[in-house]
């Protein structure tokens, strides 16, 4: 679904990302590890396009966003269509409801009418256990409802992928685990995911496809067992700093 080769990114002089090569499969599920400043979320924002690799090809769902290619406006609002994202931030608009939240979207991006994005809201609401919320603000909502709600939202656009950036890291402890349950019922429905996270259980859990990154570059990935059987001074090192 998504094909990262040789993806360069530089801010100024400082190259943060120094050739990432990177193949996600349909249904695929990857977790994304590594220290800060490592790239994980300039990783995340280059397959959704909100960073323009400076070399490199990226292809999301057969459609082609190299560096070269100008990434016509069109494309960019496809790609939009086609990756989900959520961030450590939830991002919820603070003036509507959770309901509302998740059907703005709806009628934007998808143009549904209000009484069609409603329903769908309602729907994805109630799969992430947050129906009987729907009509509160998001000021009215624990950080793990808000994050919930980010969720629902990001779905009900029915993405091809969903990538979450460290999306329970801004949370008390005790509202971890709910939002790490409902990334768990995502992965479990098919959803192809990449989730930057330091949550390692989950990753054990949950990553078919494990990548630990440092320095703009992937030191080590690897499928089940990785975190038992990675073989890296470093990876093992930021393993064991971060259980
Ligand atoms: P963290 O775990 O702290 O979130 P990260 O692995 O997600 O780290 P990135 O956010 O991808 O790391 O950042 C990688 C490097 O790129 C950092 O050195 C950061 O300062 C730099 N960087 C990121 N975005 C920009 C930007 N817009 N302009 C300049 N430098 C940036
Ligand atoms: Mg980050």
């Amino acid at each position: 679904v998504v094909k990262l080769a040789g993806i360069r990114k530089s801010f100024g002089d400082l190259e943060v990302l120094k050739g990432i090569d990177l193949n996600i499969y349909q249904g695929e599920h990857v977790v994304l590890i590594g220290p800060s400043g490592s790239g994980k979320s300039t990783v995340l924002r280059t397959i959704n396009l909100l960073e323009k690799p400076t070399s490199g090809s990226l292809v999301v769902d057969g459609h082609e966003y190299g560096a070269g290619s100008t990434a016509p406006r069109g494309n960019s609002l496809q790609l939009r269509r086609t990756v989900g994202m959520v961030f450590q931030q939830f991002n919820l608009f603070p003036h509507l409801t959770a309901l509302d939240n998740v059907a703005l979207p709806l009628r934007s991006v998808r143009g549904l009418s209000r009484r069609d994005a409603e329903a769908r809201a309602a729907e994805e609401l109630r799969r992430v256990g947050l129906l009987i919320r729907a009509g509160h603000y998001p000021s009215q909502l624990s950080g793990g409802q808000q994050q919930r709600v980010a969720i629902a939202r990001a779905l009900a656009l029915d993405p091809k992928v969903m990538l979450f950036d460290e999306p329970t890291s801004a949370l008390d402890p005790e509202l971890v685990g709910e939002v790490l349950r409902t990334m768990q019922a995502v992965a479990e429905s098919g959803m192809t995911m990449v989730v930057v996270t330091h949550e390692i259980g989950f990753a054990r859990e949950v990553g078919d496809l494990n990548v630990f990154m440092e320095d703009g570059v992937v030191v080590e990935s690897g499928g089940r067992g990785f975190y038992e059987n990675c073989t890296s001074p470093r990876a093992i090192e930021f393993i064991k700093a971060v259980k």
